[in-house]
């Protein structure tokens, strides 16, 4: 009995749990990307690309396909698709898991600014013009425009121009190392960094190579997520899986109470 799992993806840790799942007995595995980069990095095993559709979407997606598990392996700040999962989940009565491992922690000799939201990072900049390393993505640098005084070294996954007088743009993908990161602030004689606090273990090395430096970090804390059961790392959530795999094994299961409580408690 085969136990179907959707992994929504997006992090080097939803990879890791897709392709350790490839080999598994009794459990097929698609990994799903939203598509934001130009071109996604083949995993090497079966994946989609591409939103749903809202919660009707995933809800319907789910139910077409006959998933019997969900794996929110999404990044902490992408909360929109977090929120969807959580519904569709609990509108199909379908077993759900978030793998997101607690947030970093500051720990001694760090010098960290903590702002509730990236569009409160830029008042955080106050003060002379510095050169600043954003690690945050393509998406919010836009919020920077409230502060165009200093100089942006940008890394984002694809080539983009950045809305700001005085930036450049590096392309990168994760996950990165500390002795590269420690070099790329010393060769950019970065004096600040802006940071999403991801709390992932691959994108941790710039958090050190910082500290090393002495350098301030403004450090944007993680948007709310809903409720929902999580593991904080690949194994556990191999763990969860196979737990699961074993409990329907058990009990007969083919996944139809799911499609049953979809009916119910959307109406339709
Ligand atoms: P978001 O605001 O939470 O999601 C926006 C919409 O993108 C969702 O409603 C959904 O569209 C679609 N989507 C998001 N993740 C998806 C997935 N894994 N598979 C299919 N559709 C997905 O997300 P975001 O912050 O733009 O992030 C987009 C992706 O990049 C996520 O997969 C995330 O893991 C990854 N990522 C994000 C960050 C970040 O800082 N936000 C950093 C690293 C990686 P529909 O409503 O149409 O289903």
């Amino acid at each position: 009995m085969t136990l179907k799992v959707l992994i929504l993806g997006g992090t080097s840790e939803a990879r890791e749990l897709a392709v350790r799942l490839a080999g598994a007995p009794e459990l097929t595995a698609l990994l799903s990307f939203a598509g934001r980069t130009l071109s996604v990095a083949d995993p090497g095993v079966p994946y989609r690309v591409g939103g749903f559709g809202g919660v009707e979407g995933l809800v319907q997606h789910l139910e077409r396909e006959g998933y019997h598990a969900l794996v929110d392996a999404t990044h902490p700040f992408a909360a929109r698709m977090s929120w969807n999962a959580a519904r569709a989940a609990e509108l199909l009565a379908l077993p759900a898991v978030r793998l997101e491992g607690p947030a970093w922690a500051a720990v001694e000799g760090d010098r960290w600014l903590g702002v509730p939201a990236m569009a409160d990072a830029p008042a955080a900049l106050a003060g002379p013009p510095r050169r600043v390393f954003l690690s945050i993505g393509r998406l919010e640098v836009g919020h920077f425009t409230a502060a165009p005084e200093h100089d942006y070294l940008i890394r984002a996954v694809d080539p983009f121009v950045p809305p700001l007088p005085r930036a450049r743009v590096i392309c990168a993908r994760g996950p990165f190392e500390l002795a590269g990161e420690q070099a790329l602030l010393e060769r950019e004689r970065i004096e600040v960094l802006v940071s999403k606090n991801s709390g992932t273990p691959s994108t941790y090395a710039k958090i050190e190579a910082a500290r090393r430096l002495g350098l301030p970090v403004v450090m944007v804390e993680r948007p709310p997520l809903p409720p929902l059961e999580t593991v904080p790392a690949v194994d556990a959530a191999l763990g969860w899986l196979d737990a699961l795999r074993v409990k329907r094994a058990r009990s007969g299961g083919d996944g139809g109470p799911a499609h049953g409580a979809a009916r119910t408690k959307r109406g339709v």
